[in-house]
């Protein structure tokens, strides 16, 4: 009698896991997360991921307490870990999820492949998402999302484990060096994913529509599941499934909520578009999607201008107030994400990778896929998606007409008139000029002239854009990345509305 061994990695729930499932129906199961030091010295990683995973574990610990087990924490490189424990009571067969990370652990999942061929050993790997392992055409894609979405959930009734019982109680400490864990970021663990998801379908869903780009509204009306989709606490098949179900049980007069929530199916769509792409070319987390883009922003990098937008200073007030947000709190909604990505990409004229790699240490939510993605996109080396250059003073204008975000984030805005509201540096100037007293100011300058820097830059790009060879290249990158046909899309806009922040508290 032996057992088999299952690898937790981003995938910490103990429903809808087919891994575990799978493991179980052999027979006794050995469940192990590893905490990898070298994984952990990565510039992608943060004090609040390791945080948020313990907490995951933690809840993942507790439920398998209950059923006579308990996960167990090992610290050291995979295949030491896993030959450690070979050495001592060897297993059957390793079984875990597929994960499309970050170049390290596309090297550490070669490694342990090579481990577990030496030893002659099984380790199977299942989907956790849409994405698709060695796919050949994306044509096919979006087919393979919908039968993953739609075939049955992996329940997950009793267990047997190998051994019976824990004697060490759950521990897990933080590398010394992780650095960042904002004070209001939300918390890890299945049951927080479920709280999250189902008050998100019963209530907050009906300001989605409308609700999600303003930063004022955003917190509450947004689902705030990408924390727990990224680490797994549930599965995407789950939210799917729930969602789905839960529209087809609305009324017909609530379109808005229907709306809504269509719109947002479309985003669990985009979530697996996005790190499909990753997955098909790990490159992609280093290097320009489009290397018809290379050399073009590499050796102009700014180190004052990337230290004034990490520290919160560039003097656009909406980009200021959205750092600050971020740095308390772990998320920002996707608007506000791509402005910082398009001013740092544009106007401050930064490589996109030293600002992803900043921002995936403050990102609760960080998923390689979609970050490193978005990333390029924001930043325009794809190559095939129109150039988005966001105005951080049209965004405050739109988004933050009467100053209530930057206020709350950026204590020197509470001393600004509203007249000045969008442009406060101009403030002293003006008052200057009307010989009104001289207020006491602590606001910055911006750190670059906007209008002009965003001209220079566009041009820049856009001369890229319109070279032959540029141009004969993106349809490689088509091929290859793009989606074949739209996600399933709303069909009607709606204007919105939002729901106030204490129904779930985020109140921020
Ligand atoms: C530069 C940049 C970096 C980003 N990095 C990440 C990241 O590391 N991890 C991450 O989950 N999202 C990332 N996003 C996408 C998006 O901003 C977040 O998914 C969203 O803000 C999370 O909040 P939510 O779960 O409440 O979103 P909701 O609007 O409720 O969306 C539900 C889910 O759909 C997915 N999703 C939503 N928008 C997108 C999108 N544009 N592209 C792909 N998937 C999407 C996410 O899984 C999200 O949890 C990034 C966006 C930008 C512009």
């Amino acid at each position: 009698m032996t057992y088999s061994l299952v690898w937790f990695k981003r995938d910490l729930r103990w429903q809808d896991h087919a891994a575990l499932a799978q493991a179980s129906q052999k027979g006794p199961v050995r469940c192990i997360y590893v905490i990898e030091p070298n994984f952990w010295l990565q510039p992608d990683c943060a004090l609040q991921h390791f945080e948020f995973v313990r907490e995951s574990l933690q809840a993942l610990d507790t439920h398998f307490r209950k059923l006579g087990g308990c996960i167990e924490i090992h610290t050291g490189e995979v295949t030491d870990v896993l030959e450690r424990i070979w050495r001592t009571e060897p297993f059957a067969g390793v079984y875990s999820h597929e994960e499309t990370g970050n170049g390290f652990t596309y090297r550490r999942d070669l490694q342990v492949a090579a481990w577990c061929k030496s030893k002659d050993l099984v380790w199977k790997e299942f989907a956790q998402f849409g994405v698709v392992r060695r796919l050949k055409d994306r044509s096919a894609w979006q087919g393979e999302w919908e039968r993953h979405m739609a075939s049955p959930r992996q329940t997950i009734e009793s267990l047997t484990f190998w051994h019976q019982g824990c004697p060490q109680p759950f521990s897990m400490t933080a590398p010394a060096h992780l650095q960042h864990d904002p004070r209001l970021r939300q918390r890890g663990g299945r049951p927080q994913a479920l709280k999250t998801l189902h008050n998100f379908l019963n209530a907050r869903s009906i300001g989605y529509r409308g609700g999600i780009s303003s930063p004022l509204s955003a917190p509450n009306a947004c689902s705030r599941l990408s924390a727990y989709l990224a680490y797994g606490c549930i599965s995407m098949r789950e939210v799917v499934q729930e969602t789905r179900a839960h529209l087809a049980q609305l009324p017909a007069q609530a379109s808005r909520h229907r709306a809504g929530l269509t719109a947002f199916v479309s985003r669990l769509y985009w979530h697996c578009h996005f790190i499909q792409k990753l997955e098909s070319e790990p490159a992609i987390e280093i290097r320009n999607m489009h290397r018809g883009y290379d050399d073009l922003r590499e050796h102009a990098f700014n180190p004052m201008y990337f230290e004034a937008l990490k520290e919160a200073r560039t003097g656009w007030p909406m980009v200021d107030a959205s750092v600050t947000m971020l740095k308390e709190t772990g998320w920002l909604n996707f608007r506000m994400r791509a402005m910082l990505v398009s001013v740092a990409a544009y106007p401050l004229w930064l490589h996109w990778r030293p600002v992803g790699e900043w921002l995936a240490t403050q990102f609760l939510d960080y998923e390689p896929g979609i970050h490193w993605s978005q990333m390029q996109m924001q930043s325009g080396t794809t190559g095939i998606n129109l150039t988005r250059v966001y105005n951080p003073i049209k965004q405050a204008q739109d988004h933050d007409p009467k100053g209530i975000f930057v206020r709350r984030w950026l204590p020197a805005m509470r001393t600004i008139a509203d007249p000045w509201l969008f442009e406060p540096w101009k403030m002293r100037l003006d008052l200057m000029h009307a010989n009104a007293a001289p207020t006491p100011l602590n606001i910055t300058e911006p750190v670059v002239d906007l209008a002009l820097a965003t001209r220079e830059a566009k041009e820049k790009v856009h001369a890229r854009r319109k070279n032959d060879d540029v141009r004969i290249a993106n349809k490689a990158v088509i091929d290859k990345h793009a989606s074949r046909r739209g996600s399933p899309r709303p069909k009607k806009k709606l204007s919105g509305e939002s729901i106030a922040s204490e129904q779930l508290g985020f109140d921020f």
